[in-house]
């Protein structure tokens, strides 16, 4: 009798063959029948314990393990899939990006290095956005997990214009102590925190105030470098928001490049969401000075819908950027030919060696789309935030705290912050539509922020209806 040496393919295809097809459907259906279901809902205790079950020694069948999956994960969700979830910046996924999601696990290519097609995908992406975000070719670029990383890696590439090269052997040291940053105090919490990463300390990134408009204030940005180097500090970085993430803010980009150019800082933009916002002819505008920074992170997964996750990281000099990253290895030596082909490698520009192929469903994306239609979505989730602004001005029991930043507003239920908190809470669990809650010049913000393609005028209406209804519930307890 032949001995079945181990290994982890079916013994039977035609079974996994049907077991993949009614996946595949359940997944199409979930979809597409999004909206019959709550946004959220919150998750029971006896399915949260499912989860605390033993290790799996021996084998289940896969139709099991997917039974599993359909009813105790799948209906528990955070809900960005869904047209009423607008809390935090969530991309809502299209069945495209699914799809391509399911051939990238299936090449299962690792796009650390080596002379493959995949890599080649990943480069196509890259000489894409140069272009779309209007860099030169000699920019570099990279998929990273989000804009966590992607603004690290920033930091870490004018840590290296400031230092040299040698840092990475040094470490900081003296000199380090000395270098500073300067980012709005509206600048997303990756910020310091990338800097805390650097070793340069998030003490060292000053919170410079912002505007009336949630725009960093640029002179008191010029007062802080002044101030700063008469302390006998290194001024070396300034980082520039493209879309804040509580208001939607976008800083003066041009501003910052022509500060940034006279003082020899490097710029780099945190384009998160609002980077996305250069797809819409309309808007594009606003992103104006972008295209001067010298480092810029962004996601695709909130703004251009590509599925979790997909941040990327482009950088003006690219040989800065292998600088700040390549580390020679002898079981990573690269050829003129073969296999071992293909430098430099994208392990040249980041901290991963091994890395997912996030390009596809990107590069899916951007092509069954087409940019136009990416940007007339971007465009629709603006007018989303426009709309609600005059529902709130329309109703007296709503007070507008921010109006339409880009595809974000920020309103409250009458003065009582413990009373939005509530509302906000009930709110979610209905299961109409899942805001999130900000701080605005110290009074609690129902926040909204438009980010799924599939959210249309009537959700924000039956937002704004269901808090107008909870709200004199609320106040009646
Ligand atoms: C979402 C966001 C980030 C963090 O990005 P991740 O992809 O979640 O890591 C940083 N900055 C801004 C402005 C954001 O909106």
């Amino acid at each position: 009798m032949e001995q079945r040496e181990p290994n982890l393919d079916p013994e039977n295809w035609d079974s996994l063959r049907r077991e993949a097809h009614a996946m595949l459907d359940d997944m199409l259906d979930y979809i597409a029948q999004i909206r019959t279901r709550p946004v959220w809902q919150p998750i029971p205790d006896e399915k949260r314990a499912q989860f605390r079950a033993p290790l799996p020694q021996g084998p289940s069948d896969l139709r099991d393990v997917y039974q599993e999956f359909a009813q105790d994960v799948l209906p528990y969700a955070a809900g960005n899939v869904h047209p009423g979830f607008m809390g935090w910046v969530n991309g809502g996924g299209t069945a495209v990006g699914m799809l391509a999601e399911m051939l990238a696990g299936g090449i299962n290519a690792n796009l650390g290095g080596r002379d493959h097609m995949p890599v080649e995908v990943e480069r196509q992406i890259v000489a894409w956005m140069r272009e779309i975000l209007g860099f030169p070719e000699t920019a570099t670029g990279l998929f990273v997990t989000g804009s966590s990383l992607a603004n690290f890696i920033g930091i870490l590439v004018a840590r290296t214009a400031a230092l040299g090269p040698s840092v990475r052997k040094q470490g900081v040291g003296g000199e380090g102590s000395k270098l500073r940053a300067y980012a709005s105090a509206a600048a997303h919490r990756c910020i310091p925190l990338g800097m805390d990463l650097s070793g340069l300390g998030s003490d060292a990134v000053r919170p410079i105030p912002f505007d009336g408009d949630g725009r960093m204030d640029i002179p008191a940005l010029k007062a802080a470098i002044a101030e700063d180097r008469a302390a006998g500090l290194k001024p070396f970085l300034v980082v520039g928001t493209a879309g804040t993430v509580d208001t939607g803010a976008v800083d003066d980009l041009d501003a910052i490049a022509d500060l940034c150019a006279a003082e020899k800082l490097h710029f780099h933009i945190d384009g998160a969401f609002g980077a996305m916002a250069v797809l819409s002819p309309e808007l594009k505008p606003l992103m104006k000075g972008l295209e001067r920074a010298d480092s810029i992170a962004f996601d695709f997964h909130k703004w251009a819908q590509v599925p979790y996750d997909a941040g990327f990281v482009m950088v003006r000099d690219g040989a800065l950027h292998r600088d700040t990253f390549a580390s020679p290895a002898a079981y990573l030596r690269t050829n003129a030919k073969g296999l071992a082909a293909g430098a430099p490698w994208f392990s040249d520009f980041g901290p991963d060696l091994s890395r997912g192929f996030r390009a596809l469903k990107t590069w899916f994306t951007l092509k069954t789309y087409g940019l136009k239609k990416m940007g007339e979505v971007v465009a629709h989730s603006c007018a989303l935030a426009k709309h609600l602004e005059e529902r709130i001005r329309a109703e007296p029991k709503l007070e507008l705290l921010t109006p339409a930043r880009l595809n974000i507003v920020c309103f409250r239920y009458g003065s009582d912050d413990a009373l939005n908190a509530r509302l906000v809470i009930e709110l979610q669990e209905t299961g109409v539509a899942a805001p999130s809650t900000t701080t605005i010049n110290g009074k609690l913000a129902i926040r909204c922020a438009f980010v799924n393609h599939r959210t249309r005028f009537s959700d924000v209406d039956a937002m704004v209806n269901t808090v107008l209804r909870l709200g004199v519930a609320v106040v009646a307890r």
